[in-house]
């Protein structure tokens, strides 16, 4: 009975989305985002019971982009444990995903994970001592193990596209350099960000793949309970980069954004939920992922503030 309203909800979402003609702005500083069709929208929902159901264009691949950040920090922090945050902080920073201010004010320590800088220097620790193709098999692995799906991979165009682009991101990790906060050359630092950014998964296989950050009985164990409620933490306060604060006032989950227009957010202990629609807000988070998340919530009665 619970199945059947959620997916009347999703499928009521997906109505609702699909008639709406404010949609925002697709990213065009990575040309192949540019040319993604702004009219698309995906919604998906992992349920505890291994359930997941979807409405839309929910079993279309788009590019996670920074969605990738947290599954690349469960394996930085499986790997260097505590000592990942003597290179990055655990704070909101209140500034774009790709803001270099904060950087020299701070020498070169980005405020957290999830801005650009901050995942610079997640993916400059695990790649230490490795070949960028040696991580970007073992993110896979990671995401593919996650999802239950073997079918999940890197568009190289995108990863190329940003790679082309990458003026800024080069910028922060030169800069992170001069202040020894970075271990490897930047290119290859870059070049292994590029194509973690450029993973591709549907709205199914990403609320799949969440469902590790949710506990309970539903959630494979790839990480422990105590790293996964910080993961969690970290999305809440971090996730939408500048619109955390309005993400959690408006949704009331973790959640973590990417500029290809996708958002995954966690219900602890419910379920994992993926939304796509890729033209954003002014804070180049989802408009539609952001407004289809809350209704869901509201409806559903998900939230961490229960
Ligand atoms: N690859 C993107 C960049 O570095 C990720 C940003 C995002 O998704 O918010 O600009």
């Amino acid at each position: 009975m619970e199945t059947l309203k959620l997916q009347g909800l999703l499928d009521r979402i997906a109505a609702q989305m699909a008639a709406e003609p404010e949609r925002g702005q697709v990213a065009t500083y990575i040309p192949e985002l540019a040319k993604i069709d702004p009219a698309r929208f995906g919604i998906a929902v992992a349920l505890a019971s291994g359930e997941v159901l979807s409405a839309g264009d929910a079993a279309e691949a788009f590019s996670i982009q920074s969605i990738s950040k947290v599954f690349t920090l469960a394996i930085a922090l499986g790997r260097l444990g505590d000592q990942l945050w003597s290179r990055v902080g655990r704070e909101p920073s209140g500034l774009a995903f790709n803001s270099i201010l904060q950087l020299e004010q701070e020498n070169g320590i980005p405020r957290n994970p999830f801005v650009n800088a901050g995942a610079l220097a997640v993916t400059d620790a695990i790649l230490q001592g490795h070949q960028p193709r040696e991580i970007l098999a073992e993110l896979l692995r990671f995401i593919r193990l996650a999802a239950d799906d073997d079918a999940i991979h890197i568009n190289d165009a995108v990863a190329r596209s940003e790679q082309a682009t990458a003026h800024r991101n080069i910028a922060l990790a030169e800069f992170m350099a001069a202040m020894g906060n970075l271990r490897n050359p930047s290119p290859l630092t870059i070049g292994t960000y590029v194509h973690q950014c450029a993973v591709e998964m549907s709205c199914r296989q990403l609320a799949s793949a969440g469902r590790f950050l949710m506990g309970g009985k539903g959630s494979p164990r790839l990480v422990s309970p105590a790293r996964m409620r910080r993961i969690n933490a970290l999305m809440m306060m971090c996730g939408h980069y500048d619109g955390s604060g309005e993400f959690a006032y408006q949704v009331g989950l973790p959640g973590k954004s990417g500029v290809g227009g996708g958002i995954l957010a966690i219900a602890p202990n419910e379920a994992s939920i993926a939304v796509w629609s890729p033209g954003l807000n002014h804070r180049g988070n989802s408009k539609l992922g952001t407004e289809a998340i809350e209704i869901l919530a509201r409806e559903m009665g998900w939230s961490v503030f229960d």
